[in-house]
């Protein structure tokens, strides 16, 4: 029977005692409004971890002041029932307030992988996420957190983070899981009406024109990007936020050099006022 926790105290003395029992804790932190890109994460970790503690939490410290705190897609029930039928063993689904209690006042801040990309478009964001992930691990004691490669940049920085503050856990990766058509599985995909809904493939369509472009050959990353660009702004009711190469790992820009080994291709866009991410692993 998958049981709903509330309290930071009560997850943490329940998972302690399996961990003591030498059961291997697996965990997967979300927003919910949950679909098939949350459940492979639950999937992954129930293929290897003895306990599987899911946690549902929309964190309003991630959000802009202009940003969709207030109206992300919510649905307990429904995400409660996915959840259960997965197989997975815990829900942990603190408030607000028992996250950030009067007097919260620290932060967990990185100085580099989260400056580009969404750093840049979305000031603060990070810092929000870093700062709940590091509360999260603490609240539900895990040996290993399964996170998606569709935040491609919240992976990285969580990586840094845990080597950084030496947090004694595995973070691993999992592939995107996208619609049948090439859209990235989103909780925000519902926000988009009919006509957005296909214009929201300019994204997997500039990816499959990235890859294409490097397949025939192209190492420049001028015109790959190029390439990638006109996809998006061939679409109508698209706008670009940005389209960028980046080294995996410092999620730095690359502009000048051509590229060689494995770079990664991550854009964000604009789809009427929803904004939309994606990414690839290009291998020249
Ligand atoms: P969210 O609820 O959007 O905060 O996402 C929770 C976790 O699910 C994060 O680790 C995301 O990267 C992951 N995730 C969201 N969408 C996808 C997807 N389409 N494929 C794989 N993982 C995803």
């Amino acid at each position: 029977m998958m049981k709903i926790v509330e309290t930071i105290k009560e997850m943490q003395n329940i998972l302690k005692a399996h961990r003591k029992e030498g059961k291997t804790v697996g965990f997967v932190p979300t927003m919910g409004y949950l679909h098939e890109g949350h459940l492979a994460l639950v999937r992954e970790s129930k293929k290897t971890c003895g306990i599987t503690a899911a946690s549902i939490f929309v964190n309003p410290l991630q959000f802009g002041p202009k940003e969709d705190l207030a109206k992300y897609p919510r649905d307990f029930e429904r995400d409660r029932a996915l959840l259960a039928k997965e197989g997975a063993d815990y829900i942990f689904c603190p408030s607000s307030e028992e996250m950030y209690p009067d007097g919260f006042q620290t932060f967990v801040e990185l100085e580099k992988v989260t400056k580009n990309l969404c750093g840049a478009s979305r000031p603060g964001h990070f810092r929000g996420v870093t700062t709940v992930v590091n509360k999260l691990f603490n609240a539900v004691p895990c040996d290993k957190a399964f996170f998606g490669e569709k935040d491609f940049q919240q992976l990285a920085a969580i990586k840094r983070m845990v080597k950084d503050l030496n947090i004694d856990m595995e973070i691993i990766g999992v592939p995107i899981v996208r619609e049948a058509d090439g859209l990235a599985m989103s909780s925000r995909n519902t926000y988009l009406s009919e006509g957005e809904r296909k214009s929201a493939l300019c994204l997997y369509a500039a990816i499959t024109e990235a890859r294409k472009t490097v397949s025939g050959g192209v190492s420049d990353p001028k015109e790959i990007l190029a390439k990638a660009q006109q996809v998006i702004t061939n679409t109508p009711g698209t706008r670009i936020d940005y389209v960028k190469l980046c080294d995996v790992e410092t999620l730095e820009y690359i502009e000048d050099v051509k590229i060689k080994g494995a770079v990664l291709l991550a854009l964000a866009v604009f789809v009427g006022r929803t904004r939309l991410i994606d990414n690839t692993i290009l291998e020249v």
